[in-house]
């Protein structure tokens, strides 16, 4: 895939570099601070179009062989480098990674002796889509070490857990996008589940047996990895012993573009701690709460109208002054003119609706099990703390408030805090409480 040569005023974007990248710390001031610099920096000048991880997302309609020659790969490789047997059967919200020349797939080193025949053993994956993956014939003769890319989401083995029937989790998710957790157990259970350390909310769905299903998301910092985090899955038994296993989950990275800022003096100074401290503490507490069942059961709807485009995307890596790139931009920045509607994207019910130094005139509202959108710089809002809202309901009007100095929605979705992307969002019903298990 191309990528378009990103212009900006204010800063010079080149690609990034994730080596360069540290490991994520402290996400929640990182993304306070991402989002203050970010309005205020990125105005409505020219669009930047992000350079969009290696992945695509089932719409309806959609066949394999469409995508893959959409991608200008065959149907082979797709359907090899996402480990499906049946390109027939694909669903609508599944996310496919592309391979290409941007060489994304985990590998396997080949040891001494081995053919891919080996490899398939080991690897659970068949000899053919080994051989289509890594452009080869299933006679080639591998040498010692020799990297071998694998699918990116292998199907899982014929899994057994104590009480846990079943669990469906991507083998990786790309940085800042959201995966999925799925869990079925034989009779109810309390499930205690965390990933990288973070507790998920789980939603209980009901079933018409003994057996329940519990979902989660699973939230991704644009900052975090690359590399494998484990989800740590642990109930009581019944006799009262904890059950506990791991499961790794590998980070890949985005693939985001990164810029750096010079930051005038003056806009510095605004942006000083002590002045922004406060406003996190509100904006914290008002996208802080987890026990809001969940409301919203499709894809959001675009919170403002699609002809207003994106002046700068969610991810987006900066330096300020020559510093280190350990900052991102944490929402999505539409350009429109001061008093364009901002309409809600999807159910739930207002958790703050004020006046902010930094954010200008904002919203967030709860859409339960820890999500959170906010929509920040509004001229007007409509909406006030406490009211249940529905999708497509009018929000407010687009502003120019706070510090940002020219008129543009700041749309940002946290789940447990963590800002994603949230145009992830607008493509897959993330949950879906009557999908069908895949126990597989
Ligand atoms: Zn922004």
């Amino acid at each position: 895939m191309s990528i378009p040569a990103a212009v900006m005023n204010l800063s010079k974007v080149h690609k990034n570099s994730s080596a360069s990248h540290k490991r994520m710390r402290g996400v929640t001031l990182l993304g306070l601070w991402a989002c203050c610099l970010i309005c205020l920096l990125f105005l409505s000048g020219q669009p930047v179009i992000a350079q969009s991880a290696p992945t695509y997302t089932v719409q309806t309609g959609d066949t394999l062989g469409q995508i893959a020659t959409r991608f200008g790969i065959s149907v082979e490789a797709l359907a090899a480098a996402n480990a499906i047997d049946d390109i027939n059967r694909i669903s609508v919200g599944q996310v496919l990674l592309i391979p290409g020349a941007d060489q994304t797939l985990p590998t396997i080193i080949s040891r001494p002796g081995e053919t891919l025949f080996d490899l398939a053993d080991r690897t659970g994956i068949t000899t053919d889509q080994l051989a289509v993956l890594n452009g080869l014939d299933t006679s080639t003769r591998l040498f010692p070490g020799q990297p071998i890319a694998v699918p990116a989401n292998r199907p899982n083995p014929a899994f057994r857990f104590g009480a846990l029937t079943g669990m469906g989790y991507p083998a990786q998710i790309v940085q800042g996008k959201t995966g999925r957790l799925q869990i079925t157990s034989s009779r109810p259970v309390s499930l205690n589940v965390t990933w990288n350390g973070l507790p998920l909310a789980l939603s209980v769905a009901p079933t018409n047996d003994e057996s329940s299903r519990y979902t989660a998301h699973i939230p991704v910092p644009a900052l975090l990895g690359p590399g494998p985090f484990p989800l740590d899955v642990a109930y009581t038994a019944r006799n009262g012993v904890t059950v506990r296993r791991m499961f790794p989950i590998n980070v890949v990275n985005g693939g985001y573009l990164s810029q750096e800022i010079n930051l005038p003096p003056d806009r510095g100074a605004l942006l000083a701690p002590e002045i922004t401290s406060v406003e996190l503490i509100t904006v914290t507490q008002a996208w802080s709460a987890t026990d809001t069942p969940a409301q919203w059961f499709a894809p959001f709807l675009r919170p403002v109208s699609a002809e207003y485009p994106t002046t700068s995307p969610y991810g987006i890596r900066r330096s300020y002054n020559g510093g280190p790139y350990d900052n991102y931009h944490a929402g999505q920045d539409f350009g429109a003119p001061v008093g364009v509607t901002v309409t809600v994207p999807a159910d739930g019910i207002v958790s703050w609706a004020g006046p902010l130094v930094v954010r200008g005139n904002a919203v967030i509202i709860d859409h339960g099990k820890g999500t959170f959108t906010g929509y920040w710089h509004l001229s007007d809002m409509f909406v006030e703390e406490g009211q249940r809202v529905a999708a497509g309901d009018l929000l407010g009007l687009v502003g120019n408030t706070g510090l940002s100095t020219g008129a543009h929605l700041h749309w940002e979705l946290r789940i447990y805090g963590i800002a994603v992307d949230p145009m992830q969002f607008l493509e897959e019903p993330l949950f879906q409480p009557d999908e069908t298990l895949s126990d597989g």
